[in-house]
């Protein structure tokens, strides 16, 4: 935001306080097409992103069965062709140096190792922040506006109480990097499984690759150097991570338990110091905005890293309090534009949260459930957010996602497919037909998805998925329930003890 804010207007001072003296590998490593249009259309990072991350192709996921141990009979869902939007796995140290450099080059003050100790919020034009770097100096700035950009550490949040963990979504989180990954395009695999290789045009190793059971997912994440982001993300209802040795042990295990994981990840390294989990992922911010202050980012809250909306969060809440502040610092009076934002930001969050991710994790690990809300949910993203954020840039970023009417009505639609999907979910596991199409089914979606009118075909396709599934469910309504029903895993998994 410091950038930006000093790209429109080099004459204003800002100052960057960032506390690590380099940056940590992060996760936040793949985009989504509105996370890429920010990264690309805003910040102006094309030459960057294409030198120093890799292009990713679209999203793919693969299913699993008990007793399948054949990764070429894993169900698949991923596009067939290339994506058509710029999208991107990062390298989240390299790129975040990157933007950092690009502000200090622009004229922002950086000031680095440094953390702020004391933050009075006294109103525009009278705020007091003092900042005491790790070499033990203190600078202390009289700020007409601050920004909270700290992502989770939220100081503001911390600081005035209003950070809450967002109780109706308990989902947890283990992630490492690792070396040594065997290649889904490579020769090996190619030569052993032939069909495998051929049955796709795009190459599936530069994708964002999901294996799915019930109540879990792993993100697969190549990065530039060859080494891949690798984790885990489970909600405890459905399904419970047994502890095998350390963390990253444990990820490794579970990576191996899925056919696709366990043939790359067969001979794959953890590299040290890199291995971090987060037992409550999702967490909103009551307040998000005051008079002569705002929180961005991840500081603003967070909800649930299936889509990567994380960059998609950045771009909206960063040009949100950016057009705001730098309305301030002209001198016009912007209390209605940051209360508005605190209202939509508040509204935004509880409709993106119930349509795309309120009890999902139900069903993760069923194809035919997924099929539909993988068209229905990238069908909706690009008949609207995507469209528009390319269609008008500043406007789309500078308001929140599902906002007014519209974005109401919209949300609840998808709120209302969303829990006929969890209802089937449990219905399915209740008669033992959870997961039942997992397998030798490949549904590569021709030709993709494109912003606008052209993604009412896919999203057809899978208001059609969604009804099929319907049907089904009427058929398993007379079928005898099973032992165990809802809540047992379709892999086993609730027989598992020990949990991190
Ligand atoms: C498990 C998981 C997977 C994810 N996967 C994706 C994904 O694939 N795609 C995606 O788009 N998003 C993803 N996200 C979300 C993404 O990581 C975040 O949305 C994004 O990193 C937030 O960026 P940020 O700049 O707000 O915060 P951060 O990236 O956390 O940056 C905050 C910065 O503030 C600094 N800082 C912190 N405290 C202080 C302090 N007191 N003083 C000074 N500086 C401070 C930190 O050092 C850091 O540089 C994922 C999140 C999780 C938890």
């Amino acid at each position: 935001m410091g950038l930006l804010l000093k790209r429109g207007n080099p004459e204003w001072t800002v100052t960057i306080v960032e506390k690590g003296a380099a940056f940590k590998r992060r996760v936040g490593e793949s985009t989504s097409e509105v996370g890429g249009c920010y990264l690309t259309r805003v910040l102006r990072l094309s030459k960057h992103l294409s030198q120093e991350h890799i292009v990713k192709h679209g999203l793919r996921l693969w299913f699993q069965k008990e007793g399948n141990d054949c990764l070429s009979h894993c169900g698949e869902i991923g596009p067939f062709f290339q994506a058509r939007l710029p999208t991107y796995q990062l390298d989240r140290a390299t790129l975040d140096q990157y933007v950092l450099d690009t502000a200090e080059v622009e004229g922002c003050e950086v000031v680095r190792p440094a953390r702020p100790t004391e933050i009075s919020l006294g109103g525009e034009g009278k705020n007091r922040v003092v900042v005491k770097t790790a070499a033990g100096e203190e600078k202390v700035y009289q700020s007409k506006w601050v920004i909270d950009a700290t992502g989770k550490a939220a100081v503001i949040g911390r600081q005035r109480g209003t950070l809450k963990p967002l109780t109706d979504h308990l989902t947890k989180s283990l992630w490492a990097r690792f070396r040594g990954v065997k290649d889904l395009d490579g020769a090996e695999l190619a030569m052993k499984h032939p069909e495998f290789a051929a049955s796709c045009s795009v190459s599936r190793s530069s994708a964002t690759n999901h294996l799915t059971g019930r109540g879990w997912w792993c993100w697969l994440i190549p990065l530039k150097n060859g080494d891949v982001s690798a984790g885990v993300t489970y909600d405890p209802r459905y399904f419970q991570l047994e502890r095998r040795g350390n963390l990253s042990e444990t990820l490794l295990a579970h990576l191996r338990e899925h056919p696709i994981g366990k043939w790359m990840f067969e001979e794959a390294e953890v590299i040290p110091k890199d291995t971090l989990t987060y037992t409550q992922l999702a967490y909103e911010n009551l307040e998000v905005a005051g008079d002569g202050w705002a929180c961005v980012g991840d500081a603003a809250g967070f909800m649930d890293p299936l889509y990567s909306h994380g960059i998609d969060f950045i771009g909206h809440t960063v040009m949100t309090a950016q057009a705001f502040v730098a309305k301030a610092l002209r001198g016009e009076d912007v209390r209605d534009d940051w209360q508005n934002y605190q209202s939509g930001y508040a509204e935004s969050y509880r409709r993106w949260f119930e349509a795309l991710y309120e009890d999902k994790y139900a069903y993760l690990g069923d194809a035919d459930l997924m099929r539909a809300a993988f068209l229905l949910d990238i069908g909706a993203y690009f008949i609207g957010p995507v469209d528009f954020v390319y269609r008008n840039t500043e406007l789309e970023f500078a308001r929140m996602p599902y906002h007014g009417p519209i974005g109401g009505v919209i949300a609840k639609l998808m709120r209302f497919y969303n829990r006929r999907l969890v209802r089937l979910a449990d219905l399915r596991q209740s008669v033992g037909l959870y997961g039942a199409n997992n397998l030798d089914n490949r549904y590569l979606l021709k030709p993709g998805f494109s912003p606008g009118a052209a993604a009412l075909k896919p999203f057809a396709k899978g208001l059609w998925a969604w009804w099929k599934c319907e049907l089904q469910g009427v058929r398993h309504r007379f079928l005898p329930r099973q032992k165990g029903g809802v809540g047992a895993s379709a892999t086993g998994a609730t027989e598992l003890s020990s949990t991190l």
